[in-house]
């Protein structure tokens, strides 16, 4: 079925993001699995082109472009790639800019917002603690007023360019009474004192992106650097979490497609029994599966994407994308290994290294199980 939401100014950007591709990422493949992380000069050559800047107004050097279809065309050409890279530039361009847009003074606009755009500063986003996740509301790093300072202190764990990054955007609790309204954000700049990062942590997969602890004893920060109303920061992740989740979504489709795609033209050169191995009835009915579940889910997410694109799309469709989405984006690939039989078990080919990149997209930025609680909770029960 051919898709419908995207125009000739959105196919157009495709092409110079499939361009960015060819010409900037794919030569470094090897480099970044090998240094896990995206050298510094390819953020620079992604904010160059555009990229890194579409949520940002373009006064601030961004590209305003005010429809959420090209950062989408954007994570999809890129989870094309690898998904990896595509989470990496996710939450940089498409996850961090809308809290300093939406939230930000206009000093903190003017300090932060050219540098995200231009790839000068890469940012990343501290939810997630040590004693957990999914509870976000319980999390335990504090900020405690200090003249006009706050003096931070606590944990940050699990964070996608977090070794590499210049700013963090991290939630923390102001207020220890108060449960999810005593939650804060603040942006901490790297190089502050008391505030330091771990090593890249050791990943099964999406061995490309850097995700690293990140520490803060005795951080003081101005006011100055509070991202928000005091007590405002859950709501303000609440209300920005779609946006991840669709996000997250249209990379995952992506990527399971594009292995697809790859996995069938495999199946029509690999001889078994005299026969391409795709021409067994017992595989091509398979890979017939495979294309409908891509497409009929690819039709979903595109709807939200449209939703997202017009301001109406709630948490809970977004919910149901990511959660639908990554378990179809896990099912896939395990048939795609399948079908490529012992060299999809070797490093060497995009499609092992694509089966493991897939598994944490069932956990990260709200676990499937979560995203069924919203949805369950909708429902009344
Ligand atoms: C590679 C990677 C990158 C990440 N990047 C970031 C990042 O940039 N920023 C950030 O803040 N975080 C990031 N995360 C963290 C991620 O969002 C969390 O891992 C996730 O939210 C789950 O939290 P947890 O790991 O603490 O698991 P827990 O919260 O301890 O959950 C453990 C298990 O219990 C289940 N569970 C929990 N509560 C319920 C419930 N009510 N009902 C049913 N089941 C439940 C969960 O679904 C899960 O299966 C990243 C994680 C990874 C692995």
């Amino acid at each position: 079925m051919p898709r419908n939401i995207y125009s000739e100014d959105h196919e157009a950007f495709r092409a110079s993001v499939r361009e960015f591709v060819e010409r900037t990422l794919e030569p470094r493949a090897e480099e970044m699995i090998r240094e896990h992380v995206i050298p510094r000069d390819i953020w620079q050559e992604a904010g160059k082109q555009g990229f890194l800047g579409l949520d940002i107004p373009e006064e601030l050097g961004g590209a305003g472009a005010g429809d959420y279809r090209f950062n989408a065309v954007f994570a999809e050409e890129v989870s094309g790639f690898t998904a990896a890279v595509s989470s990496c530039f996710g939450i940089h361009a498409d996850v961090c800019p809308p809290y300093i847009v939406d939230l930000g003074t206009e000093e903190q606009k003017q300090r932060w917002l050219p540098g995200i755009a231009s790839g000068e500063l890469i940012c990343s986003i501290g939810m997630t603690e040590p004693s957990g996740g999914s509870d976000l509301a319980a999390l335990k790093t504090t900020a405690v007023r200090d003249g006009e300072d706050w003096v931070i202190n606590g944990s940050k764990t699990f964070i996608t360019n977090g070794h590499q990054c210049d700013l963090a955007i991290v939630a923390v609790r102001t207020d220890p009474s108060k449960g999810a309204k005593g939650i804060t954000l603040f942006v901490l700049e790297a190089g502050t004192e008391g505030f330091t990062k771990g090593n890249k942590l050791d990943k099964v997969g999406q061995v490309e992106s850097d995700t690293s602890e990140l520490f803060f004893d005795n951080v003081r920060v101005p006011d100055a650097n509070r991202l928000g109303p005091e007590g405002q920061g859950f709501i303000a992740m609440m209300q920005r979490l779609p946006q991840e989740r669709i996000g997250a979504a249209v990379s995952n489709v992506a990527h399971a497609a594009k292995i697809l795609e790859e996995t069938i033209e495999y199946t029509k050169e690999r001889k078994a029994f005299g026969q391409a191995i795709g021409s067994f009835q017992h595989n091509k009915f398979k890979l017939a599966e495979l294309v409908t579940r891509i497409e009929v889910t690819q039709a979903y997410v595109d709807d939200c994407v449209a939703a997202h694109a017009e301001g109406r799309l709630t948490p809970v469709d977004a919910a149901k994308a990511k959660w639908f989405s990554a378990q179809v984006q896990n099912d896939v690939l395990d048939e795609c290994v399948q079908l490529y039989g012992g060299y999809g078990f070797m490093n060497e080919y995009r499609v092992a290294r694509a089966w493991r990149d897939a598994r944490v997209t069932k956990i990260w930025a709200g676990s499937n199980e979560i995203m069924k609680e919203l949805i369950g909770r909708d429902l009344g029960l």
